[in-house]
């Protein structure tokens, strides 16, 4: 049984798609008015763990992810700068796709934006039905959603409706809690801002409306799991659930998984307040995209991760526990029966991967499961007890997980990621590899230079012997 928190009950929930073994999975996108950040990322990964684990538990998942290529911020953006919407965010776009398939984040379905085809007029058509049913009115121009008009208005995120002044409205896309009003629709043309000529009148979009028609256009008008950040909660779901719902008589979504924030020095990482990092400014201090991925990956995605330098040393130091046993695992040549203690410590760590998962995507339970595996498997190593064909089980069994679910421990592995076990390794190549030419196998040594190149490691040979480095540095 797979169970989920549900952010609308407040509570953990059995997970029961709509279809029996379907997900329709919608998660908001990126708002393209800057780079991406590690922040955002810590979202997106989450949504990539929860979409990996439904499709390694058997689910055909459809999985929208919208794009906001026009809001408050990119027009802002765009007019500083004295662009277009399109030019403005088109770098923006391509550095998330880039850095998406950087973290091993799998694609979703389809990246509908805003401005594109006739989206525009998915939303221009959910606000005539709310202005045609008396949820919506107008005001100088513009539309409103009359939150008074929807009486479960609140209900995800818990606002306290009291606060509320009845009629008061306000424009920006983005408000905090203690301001519940009247939210836009629909915003008259302003001077220097996009204008679209549609049948509800001139103007363009609020924030809200885009991901409630871009999510029923891939997904109908109900479905299953709706994700994003804790800081999409309120307004933001909330005035999603209320356009979507009072436009189309039934319910939005079934689930709504939110994940905490990554923090820095105790704020949430965000591009207005300027406390933030790029992946590119982690992969330059030296860490490996996989080692990020497994630092967002291995807190609990409900959870506030701090992000310190020493949350990534730390990341990387679990890693590489898992990554130098298969490295030891791939060099062990000795025939021995297999023996059924390993085979079952591998079924104890499968099941409890899985279980952990399943309980709310708990990724504690199922790397400790993992951690025990690598744990008791070093100990049968160390005595020399363990085989050739033992050890391939455990490698295979590491990499299904990596390859389905995790997606970070395997991908680059060729090499040992600490720096003493790497010497001793690119040692013992160079000295096959002398060893082969001196014997005129010229085809086998050129085998071994290429999977050290592979490894990501370059050999020179000088006057004095062979000196090796790791591309793209200067030590040898
Ligand atoms: P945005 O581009 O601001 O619309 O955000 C895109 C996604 O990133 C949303 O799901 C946000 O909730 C999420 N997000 C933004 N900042 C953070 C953060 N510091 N930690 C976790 N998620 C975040
Ligand atoms: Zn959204």
């Amino acid at each position: 049984m797979i169970r989920f928190h549900n952010t609308l009950s407040g509570k953990v929930e059995e997970f029961v798609p709509i279809e029996p073994g379907r997900v329709k999975l919608y998660t908001c996108g990126p708002t393209v008015y800057d780079y991406p950040h590690i922040g955002n990322w810590r979202a997106y990964i989450f949504e990539d763990l929860l979409k990996r684990f439904l499709r390694f538990r058997g689910f055909d998942v459809t999985h929208v992810m919208n794009i906001t290529d026009v809001d408050d911020k990119t027009i802002k953006g765009a007019a500083a700068k004295g662009m277009s919407l399109e030019d403005y965010t088109r770098p923006y776009i391509e550095a998330f796709y880039a850095e998406r398939d950087i973290l091993n984040a799998l694609p979703a379905d389809h990246y509908p934006r805003a401005t594109e085809g006739d989206n525009i007029q998915g939303m221009v058509a959910i606000i005539k039905s709310l202005l045609d049913k008396g949820y919506a009115y107008r005001k100088d121009g513009s539309v409103y959603f009359a939150i008074d008009k929807f009486p479960s208005y609140g209900r995800l995120s818990k606002i306290n409706l009291e606060d509320r002044r009845p009629g008061s409205r306000g424009d920006a896309d983005d408000y905090e809690k203690d301001s519940v009003h009247d939210f836009a629709l629909w915003k008259a043309p302003k001077k220097g801002e996009p204008v679209w000529e549609t049948e509800i009148g001139p103007g363009r979009p609020g924030w809200h409306i885009e991901c409630s028609a871009m999510s029923s256009r891939f997904l109908g008008l109900t479905f299953d799991i709706h994700c994003g950040g804790v800081d999409n909660i309120f307004p933001h779901h909330e005035n999603e659930i209320a356009q979507s719902e009072a436009a189309n008589g039934v319910k939005f979504v079934n689930y709504w998984l939110h994940c905490h924030h990554l923090i820095v020095d105790g704020e949430k990482m965000s591009k207005s307040k300027g406390n933030f990092y790029r992946l590119s400014d982690i992969l330059a201090k030296g860490y490996a995209p996989e080692e990020v991925r497994f630092l967002l990956l291995s807190t609990h995605y409900r959870k506030m991760i701090n992000f310190t330098e020493e949350a990534l040393a730390q990341a990387r130091t679990s890693r590489n526990r898992i990554r130098n046993l298969l490295f030891e695992l791939r060099h062990i040549e000795r025939d021995l029966p297999p023996a059924p203690a390993v085979a079952q410590a591998i079924e104890t760590a499968r099941a409890g991967f899985a279980s952990g998962l399943e309980d709310d995507l708990n990724i504690s339970e199922a790397l400790a499961a993992l951690f025990e595996l690598v744990r008791s498997v070093n100990t049968v190593v160390s005595r020399g007890e363990l085989g050739r064909e033992d050890a391939q089980s455990v490698i295979d069994f590491v990499a299904d997980i990596d390859d389905k679910v995790l997606a970070c421990l395997t991908r680059d592995a060729p090499a040992p990621a600490d720096a003493d076990t790497l010497e001793a390794w690119v040692r013992e190549k160079i000295e096959t590899r002398q060893k082969a030419r001196a014997g005129k196998d010229f085809r086998r040594a050129d085998e071994i230079r290429r999977e050290l190149l592979e490894a990501g490691i370059v050999l020179e040979d000088t006057k004095d012997g062979v000196r090796w480095k790791k591309a793209g540095t200067a030590k040898s």
